[in-house]
């Protein structure tokens, strides 16, 4: 088994070769046209999984300014939610001499052998907000609190509903994320830790019975698949009923949730809309909450996640051991990856100006 130490020792030399070189006025590194910025560092390979979210074209802006300001110049890929895709560019990425990845995986445990390919090559994987699953060849992980992410849907539900006040019956459904998504299950979870007790004592009804999450999982976050179960869900079981609050993971499955529901003529006098929650802010959910449609969004925000995990590839790089704050959670099935979570902030009508206006995400003009 190879000495990970070692190797990294290895790569920092590598690294300071590169500086020298470049210090030199040569590079150590074939041009290309995805490479940007100072040629001083050596190349980071940057692989996100989808461009059809905003999210993670921020994120990737976001760590490639972020690893340029240090010097390195970036490659970044997109795998457009393909798993053969992403492996494809990874291995791409290491023919090309990266001397680092950050890996947003699309499916967690499609990865191992195109980073055992890297562990060979000596390269540190940076698993980034996703974690890769059964490999040991995956060296830090930055994320978020994403058990905090489920919690903080729910309160917000149990608080709208006026539960913890002894209000209810009301009817729930659920909706969770890709399974093949190692999140899902923490937002899930950390949802049901605040939610079960209700269920359990009748106060909330999921007139569905779709309570598992083999059963309320949407494949790669798809929007219109969501839509098309609220859909079903609504014919079935709310012919004569009125759903009152949905559990959605993310903004862009909220968005097909809402669209089902105004399909249904939710959103009037008679028929309010149910409280929804989302997740990451999204542009149009952040109009939709504006507009009184999806009740609440979860906000991470992504620059800060770039600048852990570009942070984590330059300690890495140059001999330092990374920061991290959990080195308990997040066990991958071959090892606990240390870990550096930040915290998730929940916003809705009342405070989205104060967190995501004046905290710089978006500007007021962009929200009109
Ligand atoms: C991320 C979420 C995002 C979802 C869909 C998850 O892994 O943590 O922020 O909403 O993927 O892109």
């Amino acid at each position: 088994m190879r000495n990970r130490r070692a190797a990294l020792a290895a790569i920092a030399g590598a690294a300071s070769l590169a500086l020298t070189l470049s210090a030199c006025g040569q590079s150590g590194e074939g041009g290309s046209e995805e490479s940007k910025g100072s040629a001083k560092g050596g190349t980071i390979g940057i692989a996100m999984p989808t461009k059809s979210s905003e999210r993670w074209i921020a994120d990737g802006n976001n760590v490639v300014k972020d690893l340029e300001s240090k010097g390195y110049k970036t490659k970044l890929v997109f795998g457009e939610d393909d798993p053969d895709q992403q492996v494809a560019q990874i291995e791409n990425l290491i023919t090309q001499g990266v001397k680092a990845l950050i890996v947003a995986a699309i499916d967690n445990k499609s990865l191992n052998n195109v980073l055992q390919q890297a562990a060979d090559a000596k390269i540190p994987v940076i698993a980034y907000d996703r974690l890769i699953l059964g490999t040991k060849n995956v060296d830090y992980y930055a994320s978020f609190d994403n058990s905090k992410v489920g919690e903080l849907q729910a309160n917000y539900i149990v608080e709208k509903l006026g539960l913890a006040g002894g209000k209810g019956p009301f009817n729930i459904e659920l909706f969770a994320g890709s399974n093949d998504d190692n999140n899902t299950k923490y937002f899930f979870n950390g949802a049901m830790s605040v939610l079960q007790p209700y269920i359990d004592s009748k106060k909330l009804v999921v007139q569905s019975g779709q309570t598992g999450l083999t059963q309320v999982t949407t494949l790669r976050w798809d929007g219109a698949t969501a839509q098309k179960r609220m859909d079903d869900i609504l014919t079935k079981s709310y012919s004569s009923k009125k759903v009152d609050a949905v559990l959605s993971p993310y903004d862009g499955i909220s968005i097909g949730i809402l669209s089902a529901l105004k399909s249904d003529d939710y959103g009037s006098k008679s028929k309010p809309l149910p409280v929804l929650t989302g997740q990451d802010a999204e542009l149009a959910s952040v109009k939709s909450i504006i507009a009184d449609e999806q009740t609440m969004t979860v906000y991470k925000d992504t620059r800060e996640l770039a600048k852990v995990a570009s942070n984590m590839v330059d300690a890495a790089l140059n001999g330092k051991t990374p920061e991290t704050n959990d080195t308990k959670t997040y066990d991958n099935g071959a090892k606990v990856v240390p870990a550096y979570l930040l915290q998730p902030v929940s916003v809705d009508k009342a405070n989205y100006e104060k967190v995501l206006v004046d905290g710089g995400y978006y500007t007021a003009d962009e929200l009109k």
